[in-house]
């Protein structure tokens, strides 16, 4: 299941757009901490060793 960036729209994980404003639907990308653990994406602090993550801050191209 993904979720819509813009919208409430919900996509399956086949689905690459929003089905509803047609936005593309990036999959989920976990936050690979130092210990090996997979902490959910907005993650600041890994909730297994404390290290503070990184937030990749995403750049958009735009005409
Ligand atoms: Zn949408
Ligand atoms: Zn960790």
């Amino acid at each position: 299941m993904q979720k819509c960036p813009k919208c409430i729209g919900f996509g399956s994980d086949s689905s690459n757009f929003c089905s509803i404003c047609g936005t593309k639907m990036e999959p989920l990308a976990f936050i690979n901490c130092e210990c090996g653990k997979q902490l959910v994406p907005g993650t600041k602090y890994c909730h297994v060793c404390g290290k503070k993550q990184k937030i990749k801050k995403e750049k958009k191209n735009e005409k």
